[in-house]
């Protein structure tokens, strides 16, 4: 069974449609891009998936469990947002702790993670400083390493690069390609760059007004006229 099921999710505000009939299954190890024009219905679906925002029909199963009115908390997701969301007065070392002491993970056992991620992402030498004290790949790094230590079925990335430069999103691009095949979970990214969907997804879902219009592996979905 696939890890992660969009099973008809909708999603309505008032009269408005803003997300319909979207299906989608995602295996582990699998990264789907969500890609398409602004108000297409990318990030409602990705938070519709986080529990940011209820699903107004349709269900939506992680590990086999029906989570579809479950709480954020309660769903094994772990998302990472454009503006990293690190909380300014802790240490990184701490901003990567700081969710596991909240569910009483063991402290040894936190050490382990933080470290073991820190390490993945290349970041163990700012551990004990401050986010203002990094620049905005460190702190992208950072972010995606508070999802990392969550260990979670599904990673959930909503334009995670769009406050880098150029040159620092060509990078990032490269490392989040090799970190999602060293961890092999499923993972859902929100972009509506192409590039970055063509480098990265195993399958991009394209979408129009809220519906899926196309899935297809990124040779199939642009060979297409
Ligand atoms: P995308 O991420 O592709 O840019 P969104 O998912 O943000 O698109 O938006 C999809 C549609 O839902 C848009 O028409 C948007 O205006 C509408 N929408 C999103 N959030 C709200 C909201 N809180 N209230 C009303 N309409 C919303
Ligand atoms: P916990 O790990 O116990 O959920 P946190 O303080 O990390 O505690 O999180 C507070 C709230 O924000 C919780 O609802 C949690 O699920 C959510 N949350 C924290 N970090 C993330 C993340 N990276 N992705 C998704 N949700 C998160």
């Amino acid at each position: 069974m696939a890890e992660v099921s969009l099973r008809g999710m909708r999603k309505t505000y008032g009269r408005v449609v803003a997300v319909e009939g979207v299906d989608l299954e995602i295996a582990k190890g699998e990264l789907i891009v969500l890609l398409g024009p602004s108000g297409c219905g990318k990030s409602t679906t990705l938070r519709m998936v986080a529990g940011l925002e209820t699903i107004s029909a349709g269900q939506l199963f992680i590990g086999g469990r029906d989570v579809t009115r479950l709480e954020p908390k309660d769903r094994d997701i772990a998302m990472v947002f454009q503006n990293y969301a690190l909380y300014p007065h802790k240490t990184i070392r701490n901003n990567l702790a700081f969710g596991l002491k909240m569910r009483g993970t063991p402290p040894d056992e936190i050490t382990r993670r933080v470290d073991a991620a820190a390490e993945m992402l290349d970041i163990t030498h700012l551990l004990e400083r401050k986010p203002g004290q990094l620049s905005g790949g460190q702190m992208q790094r950072v972010a995606l390493g508070r999802a990392l230590v969550r260990d979670p079925a599904i990673f959930l990335l909503d334009e995670p690069l769009s406050n880098l430069d150029a040159k620092l999103r060509a990078r990032m691009r490269e490392e989040i390609a090799l970190l999602q095949r060293r961890i092999g979970k499923a993972m859902l990214y929100v972009t509506h760059d192409q590039t970055e969907a063509m480098t990265l997804a195993d399958r991009i879902v394209i979408m129009r007004d809220g519906h899926v219009q196309q899935i297809g592996s990124p040779l199939a979905v642009y060979d297409r006229p």
